[in-house]
């Protein structure tokens, strides 16, 4: 949006703020150059560099690479950069700042295997999808001792570690971007930095290892990504006073279990299954009666079970290891594969009818009597936990019989909810295992990876949920980075020309408020027994139609405004996957089993519904569990996370996919361009380049550089200190201005003092 201003070829030249006329003036020779050199948009979307041979009237000659020449109106051309910029590593030291530079620049460091490269405050990370040699010791230790100052993830832990010790600050790096951007491989490579040197306890080992075991059981194929995570996940690593790790704790969010029980064509469950088929020893295969991945109807639905390159029995013993590591006893692993055995076999359950009214009940076969030896339960109980529901009606119980499509939602979702709890009792053993130094005195960086905004063909609640978290994000990300700065700049009494930025509080409003907002209106429909998907929709239509944000669409469909685009979502789905019924005989049903494991998730169940209540009960028929909906505990993370940041010093970095097919050196203008508006990277520069981004107060200052001064003023008050500072070292007046309370600078300016400061 923001960048259309640039396609305009007067408005794309920014005006040059003092310090860039400086910057370039070197450059000057190229001045012609730059007129004659033109990005030129061809039919197909993508741009072109052109030299303008001629321009008269309204038109233009272009010669085009390759011999071509094309006649093009004026107007449309797009100044492109002088050569000696091509791959600047800071998009905010382009002298045109428009959407062919950055995206020309982008692919000009992408093809020497450049994937890093600054917008301004924030990282921008373009896939190689393949192995790029910028990783491991030896970069490790050229980033700490900065003798390697090119833009990378190393350099962004870097300087979150140094900003918690030195400003006593709790730091987060946020990750996002689509799905198969790069998300997690980017998580890991700043835990390993952090880890190398905050390292030296062991702990470092584990927290490293907790990788592997959430990918497992939290990653699986998609058509997007061959280990695509289909969590969120929080990681904060503590460190001591001495800025050494002393232990670190996940958090997760809102993991997708329907794919336990159902995936798409060519996609894969959750990796664990196919490597628990592929690795398990022969005792353990006998143990839990385990045949191959082929003979499981949840793994066999959608027809894909392996993954080029990748050895699900090799990882089954990496994930082994791994789980030992973080010191899950061997009987709590086999306890965890009994789990994962038991929702397989639970899948191949079949129903057969009893009576003429089409009720159903499970056919006594093998299936049936392993899922029962390895949860521990009797068989009889399994088998009416799947075939009756007990309903509570004023004091009386009465007992339901199931229709096929009812039993087998009844089996699906015991499935289901063995896999989350199994997932969520991993991420606490993990958590118990990590949290070392129990007495928290020191600082923490956390590192949150967690899906990117997605906009699919059809866009169902999981992509409603994501999205509204993406708009959060946004939220945290705009505020940060344009509102407070523009906010302080006024507030500190600075010359600023105001910067208009789009704030997505209009589209939050929309989903949180109450008792009027999408939240509150599913939350709400999903509490009555006659409610539909249908129902849903028209509620939504009916009471927000005004709303600048929303768009009625026909029947189950609706349109969300969204600040990366609009998506139009079908509430087909909406309500079942919110409620998330767990029905009582389930629960009751895995309280009453021999083994530990599916007791703890039980009363993991029943706690959860006993929590305080801040969302409406879900007392359909009074039998079922009384349950936050999901939609309003997602939320209530939401708001958990958000206040957690927001007492952190932010990093952000932005993950960018260059092209759809996971494959190395393609770079596809237009899919780039789009994640690139999406996440706001243009805008930041523009914003961040003609502002003063960095912030000392006097104080800090003149205690920080007071001691280089030549001459001794150190007696006198923080701000005249700071002024002799800033004329001994020639800092020049473009380049700062002084605030009633704190100093601006722009970019780059306190790193001559910082360098100095260390040299002494
Ligand atoms: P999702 O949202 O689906 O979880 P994601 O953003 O987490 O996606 P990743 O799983 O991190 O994406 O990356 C997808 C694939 O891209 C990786 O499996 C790896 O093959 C490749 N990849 C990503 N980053 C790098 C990198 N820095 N170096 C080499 N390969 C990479
Ligand atoms: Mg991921």
């Amino acid at each position: 949006q923001s960048l259309t201003d640039d396609v305009d070829p007067s408005a794309a030249a920014m005006p040059l703020p003092h310090s860039d006329e400086r910057r370039w003036s070197d450059t000057s020779a190229y001045a012609r150059k730059k007129i004659l050199q033109s990005w030129v948009q061809l039919p197909n979307g993508n741009w072109e560099l052109g030299k303008i041979l001629s321009t008269s009237g309204e038109e233009s000659v272009i010669s085009l690479p390759e011999g071509k020449v094309m006649k093009v109106i004026s107007e449309t051309l797009v100044p492109a950069n002088p050569d000696i910029l091509d791959g600047v590593d800071d998009l905010m030291q382009l002298s045109y700042l428009n959407e062919p530079s950055v995206l020309y620049n982008l692919n000009y460091r992408y093809n020497q295997d450049m994937i890093y490269t600054k917008a301004g405050p924030v990282l921008v990370a373009v896939n190689p999808f393949k192995e790029v040699p910028l990783y491991g010791n030896r970069y490790i230790e050229a980033y700490r001792k900065k003798s390697n100052e090119s833009p990378h993830v190393y350099a962004i832990a870097d300087t979150a570690i140094r900003e918690m010790i030195r400003d006593e600050v709790n730091q987060s790096i946020i990750i996002s971007g689509e799905s198969g951007a790069g998300k997690t491989e980017t998580a890991k490579i700043a835990m390993q930095y952090l880890a190398a040197l905050g390292g030296g306890s062991g702990i470092e080992y584990e927290i490293l290892k907790t990788n592997p075991i959430l990918e497992a059981f939290g990653n699986a194929k998609t058509l997007r990504n061959d280990n695509s995570s289909r969590f969120g996940k929080l990681i904060e690593i503590h460190f001591s006073e001495s800025g050494k790790i002393s232990g670190a704790q996940v958090q997760t969010f809102l993991l997708e279990k329907s794919r336990v029980v159902q995936c798409a064509e060519g996609e894969r469950s959750y990796h664990i299954f196919y490597q628990l088929c592929a690795g398990a020893s022969p005792a353990l295969r006998e143990k839990l009666n385990l045949t191959s991945a082929h003979e499981y109807k949840y793994l066999g639905q959608s027809n894909c079970y392996s993954i080029n390159g990748v050895d699900d029995a090799e990882l089954f013993h990496s994930v082994k290891e791994a789980l030992d590591i973080v010191h899950v006893s061997k009987e709590d692993q086999e306890s965890v594969f009994a789990m994962l055995a038991a929702v397989l076999w639970l899948g191949n359950v079949s129903f057969t009818v009893i009576d003429n009214e089409n009720h159903v009940e499970p056919v006594a076969d093998e299936s049936l009597s392993t899922v029962a030896k390895l949860i521990g339960c009797n068989i009889n109980e399994l088998k009416l936990s799947l075939s009756k529901r007990n309903m509570r009606v004023g004091k009386d119980t009465i007992v339901q019989k199931l229709t096929l499509p009812q039993a087998i939602d009844a089996r699906d979702a015991l499935a289901k909810s063995v896999y989350s709890c199994l997932f969520d009792w991993l991420v606490e053993q993990i958590n118990e295992s990590l949290a070392v130094g129990k007495r928290r005195t020191g600082r923490s960086i956390s590192i949150l990876d967690i899906y990117g905004f997605e906009s699919f063909d059809k866009n169902s609640f999981e992509q409603f949920c994501i999205n509204y978290a993406n708009e959060r994000l946004q939220q945290h990300f705009n505020r940060h980075l344009f509102k407070l700065e523009q906010e302080e700049y006024i507030q500190d009494g600075i010359d600023w020309t105001r910067v208009d930025f789009e704030d997505n509080q209009d589209c939050l409003s929309l989903f949180e408020k109450k008792p009027l907002g999408l939240l509150s209106l599913l939350d709400e429909e999903s509490t009555f027994p006659n409610g539909t998907d249908l129902t849903l929709a028209n509620k939504l239509k009916q009471h927000l139609h005004s709303n600048s944000c929303f768009k009625g669409d026909r029947e189950k469909l609706f349109t969300v405004v969204h600040y990366a685009g609009e998506v139009t979502y079908d509430t087909t789905g909406f309500l079942e996957k919110n409620r998330d019924l767990l029905h009582l005989d389930s629960i009751q049903l895995l309280s009453s089993c021999s083994c530990h494991l599916p007791r703890a998730f039980a009363s993991s169940m029943l706690i959860q519904s006993e929590k305080p209540v801040v969302g409406p009960l879900y007392k359909a028929g009074g039998a079922d569990s009384q349950r936050l909906s999901v939609a309003t505990k997602f939320k209530g993370q939401l708001f958990q996370l958000m206040q957690r940041l927001g007492n952190t010093t932010p990093h952000f970095i932005r993950c960018i996919k260059p092209n759809n097919v996971q494959s190395p050196g393609l770079y596809e203008q237009g899919l780039v361009l789009q994640q690139l508006r999406c996440c706001g990277v243009l805008e930041v520069v523009r914003i961040s380049r003609s502002g003063f981004p960095t912030r000392v107060s006097h104080q800090k200052f003149a205690r920080r550089y007071g001691f280089l001064l030549v001459e001794n003023i150190a007696d006198k008050d923080p701000l005249s200190v700071s002024v002799a500072i800033l004329h001994q070292f020639n800092i020049l007046p473009e380049m700062y201005q002084v605030g009633y309370t704190k100093l601006f600078f722009r970019t780059g300016q306190i790193g001559v003092l910082e360098d100095t400061r260390n040299r002494t």
